[in-house]
């Protein structure tokens, strides 16, 4: 990082074949602190001839077998590391991921301790991978060999943008690929910091390249290079639609988690309290801007009142404010340009019926006037055929809809194009059971809305993509399948 520009305003540079390096057209583009409007640094604009060069650099380290030619036991040795640096600077990883993003620092020290915690399950993953012998029917050892897939191209959202950069990372590393790491525009920063930090831990230059710049020309061209075998995307469902196209051509391999709209259904059993107390931090969390947020909140009817009350209250006891003061709740959104689109929705809600009982705007607190702050927003009246219920707002926005029993919720919850997360809330074990089975998603949880972990697999259905992270099954997606056959 270059720190002559300001003390303040640091001009930082991409990560290509073991070097920080400037955009090749020398461009730059400003990453603004949500929480004030400051400009906290300038970073290279690429291009896609940047990406070339990366692609370049992963392809030759590569096939030179400085990182796949390594015994898995040594390339999880070299993540351990990795992982060991990230605690090490967690709370300068933390406060950066604030000051770029808006989460509070609270949540960020969370997911940068999850993101060590990635490295570490994947350095020891590297060597418990492995295929299986086949008893086929000729006489012969029928046997299969996981092989990685080459140059992989990662790209990544704004939302969680360190967590999400390691879910990639990490298995992709494991299994023995080289990586060019793009993350999103609004969100750079620690996605580079990673790119030091892995050459720190002894991982071989052009093994991890970090590539910034627009996702329209960067992305796409990391999408489109000959050089790359595989595209792993988090982000929105049209960029998911647009790179399974650009990908069809050359038969890159894709894997894509992007949009939700996921429902949490409450029912007259539950321990309310506590639903409804959890489901105001399953929207409100990280501002609302994550995939997983419940933002369809289905009461059954006769608690639906007392439910809604116990909701709006809590919303309202919500610390907004400063995400870089401990006791923060929710920061601001991404960007004002989010925070008008957000608030262009809630029109949307209150022109198709829907009564905005807490919330729909900007806090009152001067001190918070130049950044992109919002109030959590409780819609209620809600139907789920309504644009509100239906489409991803991306933000701290609550849609509160009531029902009757089980067939009544069940089509509801399903009426959605995506099927990424969702939880259940009941006491009656066999209801639960009968939920878990009926409802279209990747993942769901009962009685919590904590339903990720490092351990477990975790992607959607539907319009929320399609590939498994996390756990064991992220290594499949960083993988070939190869069949040997020896004739005895
Ligand atoms: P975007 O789809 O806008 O951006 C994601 C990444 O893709 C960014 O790095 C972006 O670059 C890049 N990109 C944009 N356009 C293209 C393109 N044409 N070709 C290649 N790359 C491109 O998503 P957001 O950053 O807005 O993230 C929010 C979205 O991510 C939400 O829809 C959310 O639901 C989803 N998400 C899904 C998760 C899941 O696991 N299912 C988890 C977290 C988020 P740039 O920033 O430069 O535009």
């Amino acid at each position: 990082m270059d720190q002559r520009v300001t003390a303040r305003r640091p001009r930082v540079g991409m990560w290509i074949a073991g070097e920080e390096v400037q955009a090749v057209g020398g461009e730059t583009f400003e990453v603004v602190n949500p929480a004030d409007g400051q400009v906290v640094a300038d970073v290279s604009r690429g291009s896609p001839d940047d990406v070339d060069r990366a692609a370049r650099a992963a392809h030759t380290a590569f096939e030179d077998g400085r990182w796949a030619g390594l015994s898995a036991t040594d390339r999880g040795r070299m993540l351990l590391r990795l992982a060991d640096l990230i605690r090490r600077h967690a709370a300068d990883l933390a406060t950066l991921e604030t000051v770029q993003g808006g989460k509070t620092v609270t949540d960020a020290r969370g997911e940068v301790e999850a993101a060590a915690g990635c490295f570490e399950y994947y350095a020891g993953a590297a060597n418990k991978y492995f295929g299986h012998t086949i008893p086929v029917a000729d006489r012969g050892l029928d046997f299969t060999l996981r092989e990685p897939i080459g140059v992989v191209g990662l790209i990544v959202p704004w939302n969680f943008p360190f967590l999400i950069a390691s879910w990639k990372v990490a298995p992709a590393l494991a299994v023995g690929n080289t990586v060019i790491l793009k993350p999103a525009s609004y969100t750079p920063l620690t996605a580079l910091r990673l790119g030091a930090l892995a050459l720190e831990a002894g991982v071989p230059p052009g093994v991890l390249n970090v590539v910034t710049g627009p996702g329209a020309s960067v992305g796409a061209a990391i999408v489109t290079h000959p050089a790359v075998g595989k595209v792993a995307l988090t982000g929105e469902t049209t960029t998911g639609i647009q790179i399974m196209k650009m990908a069809a051509d050359r038969m890159t391999r894709v894997s894509l988690e992007l949009g939700g709209k996921s429902p949490n259904v409450i029912f007259a059993d539950a321990n309310l309290e506590r639903a409804a107390q959890a489901a105001v931090a399953a929207v409100y969390g990280n501002a609302g801007q994550d995939c997983c947020a419940r933002s369809r909140v289905f009461i059954q009817r006769p608690v639906y009142d007392r439910v809604a009350g116990l909701f709006t209250d809590a919303a309202r006891r919500l610390r907004v404010g400063d995400p870089l003061d401990p006791s923060t709740e929710m920061g601001p959104v991404i960007s004002t340009r989010q925070r008008d689109h957000i608030l262009r929705y809630v029109t949307v809600g209150r022109e198709e019926g829907a009564e905005v009982a807490f919330g729909g705007g900007p806090p009152s607190d001067p001190r918070l006037a130049a950044g992109a702050f919002l109030l959590p927003t409780v819609l209620t009246g809600v139907r789920n055929a309504m644009r509100v219920a239906q489409e991803e707002i991306f933000g701290p926005v609550a849609c509160l809809i009531p029902f009757d029993d089980e067939a009544d919720v069940i089509p509801m919850v399903n009426d959605s194009p995506y099927g990424l997360s969702g939880s259940v809330w009941t006491r009656d074990l066999g209801r639960a059971l009968r939920m878990a089975k009926a409802i279209r998603t990747g993942v769901l949880s009962i009685n919590t809305n904590h339903s990720v972990h490092q351990e477990a697999p975790f992607g959607g259905v539907k319009m929320s993509g399609f590939g498994r992270e996390l756990g064991m099954h992220a290594l499949d997606l960083y993988t070939e399948v190869k069949n040997v056959f020896i004739s005895l």
